[in-house]
């Protein structure tokens, strides 16, 4: 008999949303939206069709109560409010009037209707260029098959639900996208990787991951469609990158590495609630950055001495009904108080770029990521900062809040938010409402010219947070989100690292601290380069944590001084790298993965 040839390795390149490495068999799961027949009804039969919806209505919002209730019992309160956003757009009445009049006014079936509608609202989200909104998609997907499901099921069909892999044994769930309810049905201690074709790193998919430990690979935009279930697939969340049918060298090359990561996570685990310091007894702070409260049991578990950055915009960007200020305090109430004794940094909205508010961007700016962005719009929306400070201002008096300012690039922008702060305070104050009198209040220096104007600005506040994300795209003109210039996107560019010294200084010259919460924070070949440049605060993402604990732990605050000093010579982001990873080799080789 011939052998079977081995089948060919295929490598995707896509975005790692959570860390680490998984091997298993391959498993398809969640079913795209199906179109259902195109029927079209008597007239007579439009009372029925309506009955049929209202019976499918019930059994829909049973399942999704049913599926919070137990999600709630198996991971904590958090993971199940995505099922609150489910329930909301079930109820929607603008999907459902929607609905009903086609089926009046055009006699369709309303399967067909609900069809139609919710697959126009699902193809204008996924046209948004904002990342998260166009992740809501997925949730009014994710409703849609839902209901159809039971339509089908109240007309006497019998249908499987689908999204429960029925394979025994573990495996790497590959999807085109996965829906909340997908990733939550699913056996989840059988699961080692994720990979979907569609997604961000703000997807539920990649929440759920990153919190459940999972690693995950999304935008994996060639995954073949036909790629046999029971094939072997390698999903290397690290480095974005999935491996189908991986060859018995790639296969030793990565057994080599998760021997490693599990020796290194075994060592780590007693440092979750150790202090971080360098060799030689530096303080640093260690803090993680959040957009969603979900995360916050994760981070807490590993040790995050508080929230360093807490994204806002996230929240409000998806649940405008909760854009009140009762519920924008509660919410940051609630991330204070689960963060204590630490607290969090509260960042002010930093709407624009890339994170659009349909609303205010009707018209789209020719250049988004030097238009109405952060602070700007804020400024230009007092009624609705003034709301979010109110907010802010309330829940500091429950737990440890700091303020931040982000995109600064002017003094009088600062003062500008400063005078709307002092003005939400007194407010307060008349309507003897309490909040915390000596709350810090915080600039992101994210903008060249906020680096130059450094000294001026480190008078008016009691911290700097480096948005090394920003600072980076705007000292080397390159579009952070640009992949064709992703190459010329380089964090240890001699310029950028100058940036980052003068902000450093100034603040220290003014008497204040100086963090990092930009992505860099996170960049254990660099660590030596902050410890060097006296940087006392980084916050970087949840993963990192215990890693940039040791990591600190290994580094001599005097070698790194010397490091920092001598890359005032070098010309080129390799020389840097280069001069930072060779203090990193020999401080913990077995982080460097
Ligand atoms: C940054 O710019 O580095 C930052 C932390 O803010 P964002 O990524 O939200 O712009
Ligand atoms: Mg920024």
């Amino acid at each position: 008999m011939i052998p079977t040839p081995p089948k060919a390795e295929v490598r995707l390149q896509g975005i790692g949303v959570s860390p680490g490495i998984g091997i298993g068999p391959a498993e398809r799961v969640g079913k795209a939206l199906e179109e259902p027949e195109h029927l079209t009804i008597e007239r007579g039969e439009v009372e029925s069709e309506r009955e049929r919806l209202n019976e499918a209505i019930v059994a829909t919002r049973d399942q999704i109560l049913q599926l919070q209730e137990e999600i709630s019992a198996e991971e904590g309160e958090n993971h199940s409010a995505i099922f609150d956003a489910h329930l909301l757009i079930l109820e929607d009445s603008s999907i459902l009037n929607e609905v009903l009049r086609i089926v009046e006014t055009q006699r369709k079936s309303i399967d067909w209707a609900y069809y139609s509608v919710s697959k126009r609202y699902i193809d204008s989200l996924r046209k948004i260029a904002d990342p998260y909104l166009r992740e809501r998609a997925v949730d009014i997907e994710d409703v849609a098959k839902r209901l159809l499901r039971n339509l089908r099921r109240g007309a006497g069909e019998e249908i499987d639900d689908g999204v429960r892999p029925s394979q025994p044994g573990t495996s790497i769930l590959l999807a085109h996208d996965l829906t909340p309810s997908d990733t939550v049905g699913l056996d989840r201690t059988r699961i080692r990787g994720f990979a979907t074709e569609l997604g961000s790193s703000t997807s539920h998919t990649a929440i759920m991951a990153r919190s459940l430990n999972i690693p995950a690979v999304v935008a994996l935009h060639d995954m073949p469609e036909d790629f046999p279930a029971g094939d072997t697939v390698l999903v290397d969340g690290y480095h974005g990158l999935v491996i189908l049918n991986p060859s018995p060298a790639t296969l030793a090359e990565y057994d080599a590495v998760i021997e490693r990561e599990r020796t290194v996570l075994t060592d780590l685990e007693p440092l979750r609630h150790e202090d971080t310091r360098t060799a030689d007894g530096r303080k640093i702070t260690l803090s993680a950055n959040i957009e969603f409260i979900e995360e916050l049991d994760g981070i807490i578990s590993l040790g995050a001495e508080g929230v360093g950055l807490y994204r806002t915009e996230f929240f409000y960007l998806s649940r405008p009904e909760l854009r009140d200020e009762e519920n924008q305090m509660a919410n940051y109430r609630k991330v204070a108080e689960a963060t204590h004794p630490h607290g969090v940094i509260v960042r002010t909205l930093d709407i624009g770029g890339d994170k659009l508010l349909p609303e205010l961007f009707e018209d789209p700016e020719p250049n988004p990521f030097l238009g109405w962005r952060g602070i700007r719009l804020s400024l230009d929306q007092p009624a609705e900062f003034r709301v979010q400070l109110r907010a802010i201002l309330r829940a500091s008096a429950f737990a440890k809040i700091r303020l931040m300012f982000p995109f600064i690039s002017t003094l009088g922008e600062l003062r500008g938010a400063k005078a709307c702060l002092e003005s939400a305070k007194d407010e307060l104050r008349s309507a003897g409402i309490a909040f915390d009198e000596k709350i810090e209040i915080g600039a992101m220096i994210e903008i060249p010219s906020a680096v130059l104007i450094a000294d001026h600005l480190a008078k008016e506040v009691d911290f700097f947070s480096i948005g090394s994300n920003d600072l980076i795209q705007y000292t080397t003109a390159v579009d952070r989100v640009n992949d064709r210039v992703a190459h010329l996107y380089q964090p240890a560019h001699p310029a950028v690292i100058a940036m980052i010294r003068e902000t450093v200084e100034a603040a220290h010259r003014n008497g204040i601290w100086c963090g990092i919460c930009g992505e860099v924070a996170s960049d254990l070949s660099l660590a030596p380069v902050w410890v060097g440049l006296g940087v006392d605060e980084l916050s970087v993402g949840a993963a990192q944590l215990l890693r940039m604990r040791r990591a600190l732990s290994r580094l001599d605050s005097a070698t790194c001084r010397t490091l920092a000093e001598g890359l005032r010579a070098c010309g080129t982001s390799d020389e840097v790298k280069e001069a930072s990873l060779a203090i990193a080799r020999a401080a913990y080789p077995e982080l460097l993965l």
